[in-house]
């Protein structure tokens, strides 16, 4: 079977038609398990490279299915953005982290950035400065201490728009980091042009940083370019101590990885707060 797709001919295969198929079947289910309310956020600590402190948190999407196995973002996100099932979840997402936020304060904690993930269409979404004003002003969070994070995946037509709505989000006090940074498109045009915060590293270098000299170039020299912007760099992915000390070494301010922790469960956050010392 053939297809015309903008004037080129895609042949699918059964693989392709298995994946389809694959794919609606899953859309379906995160249809159900949205009503049924299987998914829920995780919660990952960032920690100061300078002081060794807890200093914020970001959250993370889960899935539990009906058997009990969670399903990763990785697996559900494409689907939900293909669907336009990202808006609702997106709105989900940031109420429950805004209302996180106000939890831990209230906890004893005043002082932990929140991070969340936001996808390029929930911020092309109309709706979305107002969403995220009522999660904000409902939760009672601080917007000083809300970070969205955002990856860079916007063609570049769209950059007047993401600048525009990038002041729109910063006017309200809220943060903005570039998730992902060095993995995506025209990352310095956007640096150049949109008013940013922080800068996260991709773990596919901080994984490598190890290795060898010239390993390490890309995030040193992603650490200097975000210190010269005057933004804070975090490194994602911090796997073992050698990292965290190349790190540091490099000037890095921040780093989230399983070194410290896992992503976990809010029932489990709090105790894991007081034992370490946040
Ligand atoms: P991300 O924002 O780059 O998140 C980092 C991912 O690395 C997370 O995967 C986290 O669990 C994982 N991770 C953290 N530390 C380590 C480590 O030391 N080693 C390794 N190997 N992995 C580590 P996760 O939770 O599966 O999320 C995958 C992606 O899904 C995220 O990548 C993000 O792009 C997206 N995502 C997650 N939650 C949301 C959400 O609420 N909204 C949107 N739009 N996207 C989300
Ligand atoms: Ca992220
Ligand atoms: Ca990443
Ligand atoms: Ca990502």
């Amino acid at each position: 079977a053939k297809v015309q797709a903008r004037g080129e001919y895609v042949f699918f295969t059964r693989d392709m038609a298995l994946e389809i198929r694959e794919r609606s079947k899953l859309m379906q289910a995160l249809r159900v398990a949205i009503e049924r309310q299987r998914l829920f956020l995780c919660y990952q600590p960032q920690i100061s490279l300078h002081s060794g402190q807890v200093c914020g948190i970001e959250a993370l999407l889960r899935w539990r299915a009906e058997d009990g196995r969670l399903i990763e973002p990785a697996r559900f996100i494409p689907i939900a953005e293909h669907s336009g099932m990202i808006v609702g979840i997106g709105e989900w997402v940031l109420r429950m982290s805004c209302f996180q936020q106000a939890e831990l304060a209230r906890h004893g904690y005043p002082q932990l950035s929140m991070a969340i993930n936001v996808s390029v269409s929930q911020l092309r979404h109309p709706r979305f400065l107002a969403t995220l004003q009522s999660a904000l002003h409902d939760s009672g969070a601080s917007p000083q201490l809300i970070e969205l994070e955002i990856t860079e995946s916007m063609a570049m037509e769209e950059a007047d728009f993401l600048a525009r709505t990038l002041e729109s989000i910063k006017a309200l006090g809220v943060k903005i980091a570039v998730d992902d940074f060095g993995t995506g498109f025209s990352s310095l045009s956007y640096l150049q042009r949109l008013k940013v915060d922080r800068l996260k590293i991709d773990r596919t270098f901080v994984g490598e940083i190890g290795d060898n000299e010239r390993s390490r170039r890309i995030p040193e020299l992603v650490i200097q370019l975000g210190h010269k912007l005057d933004l804070s760099v975090l490194a994602e992915g911090v796997e073992t101590a050698e990292q965290a000390n190349i790190l540091r070494e490099l000037g890095c301010d921040d780093a989230q990885g399983y070194l410290y922790a896992r992503p976990m469960e809010p029932q489990h956050l709090v105790e894991w707060l007081r034992n370490h010392g946040a």
